[in-house]
């Protein structure tokens, strides 16, 4: 069986819908409210299980409900989370306020997320020795993504750095360096500047799809309805790709059948393609 480690973020998402923002001091009426899992770093263990991959998780969560909640999630999707901290802070929350012209305003508290240390990562190197693949976003101090990308380049597991969120300096080039693949989308891109020193660079492009180096990935069809998960669908989907074996071109093409899949559904949790959807949706060129 296929093996990932991931290692990155768990959080909850609450949104809350009203026809427009509060005001400063001021209380609004809200239509619709949600309680979501999220995460990059949970939602691509997700997506890896989900394709059959044995999938395990390096994270932390507070000692609350929130943290109690994701373990239920991990557990009925299969994904070995054995090495996830519990920690005395908040688990990562974000409070998402929508209005009806459909706009954001986020706040997110990191909490648990801060506490996720390099020395976490030396309890979790056998998980990462075992991988064929080791998954790293950016959503945990960036100190603790970097020590996993050392330890699994020592263990000789290949290497994925999904730049995500965009970091706000650049990464040193050490940490580029201990990166088989870089996956950013275009704006993880644009803030990231130089890649040279990465391995190889895989660049997603939404509805135009994804380019590995020079060749170009097109797209597979999709009637898009909610982005959002995109990246992470892609990402779940390259690493187990590449952790079974296959070329890193094909594994493109893994990745953006999972992209186009989540684009069709609302959520992320829901749009992660089982390994069925996405083998149905490798078939469909356009
Ligand atoms: P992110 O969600 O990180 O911004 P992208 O928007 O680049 O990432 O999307 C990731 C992948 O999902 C793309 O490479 C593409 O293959 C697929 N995808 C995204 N949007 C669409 C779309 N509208 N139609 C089909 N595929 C899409």
């Amino acid at each position: 069986m296929a093996r990932v480690a991931v290692v990155g973020s768990y959080g909850v998402g609450l949104t809350f819908v009203s026809d427009r923002p509060p005001e400063r001091g001021e209380t609004v009426v809200g239509s619709d409210f949600h309680r979501d899992h999220g995460g990059k770093g949970s939602n691509q263990a997700v997506g890896a299980a989900r394709l059959g991959a044995h999938a395990s998780l390096l994270t932390a969560v507070g000692e609350d409900e929130f943290g109690e909640g994701a373990f239920e999630l991990w557990d009925a999707e299969g994904v070995d989370a054995d090495g996830v901290q519990r920690v005395p802070l908040p688990t990562m929350a974000g409070a998402i306020l929508v209005d009806a012209s459909g706009d954001n305003r986020i706040v997110i508290v990191p909490g648990a997320l801060s506490a996720l240390r390099p020395s976490h990562v030396a309890e979790f190197a056998d998980r990462i020795a075992a991988a064929d693949v080791c998954l790293v976003q950016l959503e945990i101090p960036v100190e603790t993504a970097h020590r996993a990308l050392e330890v699994a380049r020592r263990e000789g597991t290949v290497t994925i750095l999904n730049p995500a969120p965009a970091p706000s300096e650049p990464l040193e080039r050490a940490m580029l360096e201990l990166a088989d693949y870089v996956t950013p989308n275009e704006t993880e891109a644009a803030a990231l500047g130089d890649l040279s020193g990465a391995g190889a660079v895989v660049l997603t492009i939404g509805a135009e799809g994804a380019r590995l180096g020079d060749e170009h990935v097109p797209a597979f069809p999709a009637r898009a309805l909610d982005t959002t998960g995109a990246g992470d669908a892609f990402n779940a989907a390259f690493a187990v790709a590449l952790a079974e074996g296959r070329a890193a071109l094909d594994a493109v093409r893994w990745g953006c059948a999972a992209g186009a899949h989540m684009v069709e559904h609302p959520g992320v949790i829901p749009g992660l393609p089982k390994r069925a959807e996405l083998e149905r949706r490798l078939l469909v060129t356009a």
